[in-house]
């Protein structure tokens, strides 16, 4: 049975062929409306595929070492500090990671890590011992602002891998945003928990997990405490990988241990990912700071990538001005894409 949230309406769009002697011909696309995101997507049943994996020399040319502002000498003279009330050395630093003020804030408590002195990192190397000091400074961070502004309690580490994501800098970096009041699609999956009403008290995140798990069609596999699965109603052309920790209801729950099968997680999707010539991608993982039992920490994923020859934009005018999002990739088949790269343990490894 499908997860009482999600819906699906078929429609069909009829043609004449010009490639069949112009006979008619019949399309089927799927109108999904996940009420637990507030997101509708079009599946278009086309399996499409990236077919060409774009050149990352393009950027590495245009993105070098000498002008990197996170690699050195640059690093130590242009990057922001903290004021002395909030770290005195000015920057929050964990084993070769370094977490610092946004030059270009878009919020009042808008940070920058880096995970290393690293340059570039392609999907490949990106291993969990790679990417964890990374985090674990976000961590850090958030406990400071945490101890500091006690009225603070929404936050989230996100990350705009490459430029079709969004990413102006080769260099890995994630980007850390802490607020008194949730961003606007985080406070809809919140108040979706909170007013969730299955009629017998339950969890809308364990009952949306177990109703995916029994249905077999999304569900990826468990790690650990993280719960992974392909999003019913994507946020992305390329489809939308989710996770949940159950009963990790803050970030300070999650431990070094929790960091690592989150990151392993990700090491598996950037395999799926080079598969599938996908090289960019957004994610984002939201928690809160104070212990909030109908908030487990969650995050998503979501592939981004250029249509060749043109590099067009993976977003288009039903996305950006009519807020529906058109997926010519299907869920269920991205999942039987992923599942075997959650059971072969290769990368597993730190
Ligand atoms: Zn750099």
């Amino acid at each position: 049975m499908t997860f009482s949230a999600f819906s699906k309406e078929i429609t069909k769009g009829r043609y004449l062929d010009p490639s069949d002697g112009f006979k008619e011909k019949e399309s089927v696309f799927e109108i999904r409306h996940d009420a637990v995101t507030g997101v509708t997507s079009r599946i278009l049943p086309y399996r499409f595929r990236v077919v060409k994996r774009p050149d990352i020399n393009e950027y590495l040319e245009k993105s070098p070492v000498e002008k990197c502002p996170f690699c050195l000498p640059l690093f130590e003279r242009i990057t922001p500090r903290f004021t002395a009330d909030v770290i005195a050395e000015g920057k929050f630093q964990r084993d070769g990671a370094f977490l610092f003020p946004n030059a270009f804030p878009h919020d009042r408590h808008n940070g920058v890590a880096i995970f290393s002195s690293r340059h570039y990192l392609g999907l490949d190397e990106l291993t969990p011992g790679i990417m964890l000091p990374g985090f674990l400074v976000c961590r850090d961070y958030f406990a400071r602002m945490a101890e500091l502004q006690p009225e603070l309690q929404f936050c989230s580490i996100n990350w705009n891998y490459m430029p079709p994501a969004g990413g102006g800098l080769v260099h890995p970096h994630v980007q850390t945003v802490i607020g008194e009041r949730p961003t606007r699609f985080m406070k809809t999956l919140y108040e979706s928990a909170l007013h969730y009403n299955d009629g017998r008290g339950g969890d809308l995140w364990q009952d949306l997990i177990a109703s995916e798990k029994g249905e077999e069609e999304r569900y990826i596999a468990a790690t650990g405490a993280t719960h992974w699965l392909v999003s019913f109603a994507p946020r992305g052309m390329a489809g939308e990988i989710a996770f949940f920790l159950a009963g990790k209801s803050s970030i300070f729950e999650l431990t070094e241990a929790d960091f690592l099968e989150i990151l392993g997680g990700f090491s598996r999707i950037f395999a799926y990912f080079l598969e599938s010539n996908l090289i960019s991608f957004n994610m984002t993982l939201y928690a809160t700071l104070r212990k909030e039992s109908r908030f487990p920490v969650q995050g998503r994923l979501v592939p981004r990538f250029m249509i060749l020859p043109l590099g067009t934009s993976d977003i288009n005018y039903f996305e950006k001005l009519h807020g529906e999002i058109i997926c010519p990739v299907v869920p269920e088949q991205v999942c039987r894409d992923i599942r075997p790269l959650f059971q072969d343990g290769r990368h597993s490894g730190r």
